[in-house]
């Protein structure tokens, strides 16, 4: 999906993902949490005091890839998402955000969900 958009951009494909190599540890990153199957950082341009996101390992490019296969990952990913929100400070409120293809302002083609936190008149526009 979106071949237009991935193919003017070569840091998009899965053979040189930006975050396939944070996963790898061969880019740095502020890792907030990892296990067998996620891993979350701090974005490195943040919108909001607390700003993280949160990926599969496993290299799927968006959303709208996703398939029964991707299903397990990304439940046990959302279930993942309070947790790691309250103990980075979150602890009134949260927003969760997954943009999805060129209209949905997706930058990174590897899977993401932003998780945006903190006091509200210090969040950033626009939002990821
Ligand atoms: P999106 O527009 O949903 O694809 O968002 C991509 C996000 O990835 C943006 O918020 C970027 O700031 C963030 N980002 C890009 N490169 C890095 C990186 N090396 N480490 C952490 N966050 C990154
Ligand atoms: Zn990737």
């Amino acid at each position: 999906m979106w071949p237009r958009h991935r193919n003017e951009n070569f840091m998009n494909s899965q053979d040189n993902c930006i975050f396939c190599k944070i996963v790898a540890g061969q880019i740095p990153s502020r890792k907030v949490y990892e296990d067998d199957d996620m891993m979350a950082f701090h974005d490195i341009h943040p919108k909001a005091p607390v700003h993280f996101l949160l990926i599969p390992k496993s290299h799927v490019d968006s959303l709208a890839e996703c398939g029964p296969a991707e299903g397990e990952v990304l439940a046990r990913m959302m279930l993942r998402v309070p947790e790691l929100a309250r103990v980075a400070g979150c602890g009134n409120g949260f927003r969760t955000v997954i943009n999805t293809g060129p209209d949905g302002g997706q930058e990174v083609y590897h899977l993401h969900l932003h998780v945006l936190g903190g006091p509200r008149n210090q969040w950033k526009v626009p939002l990821p």
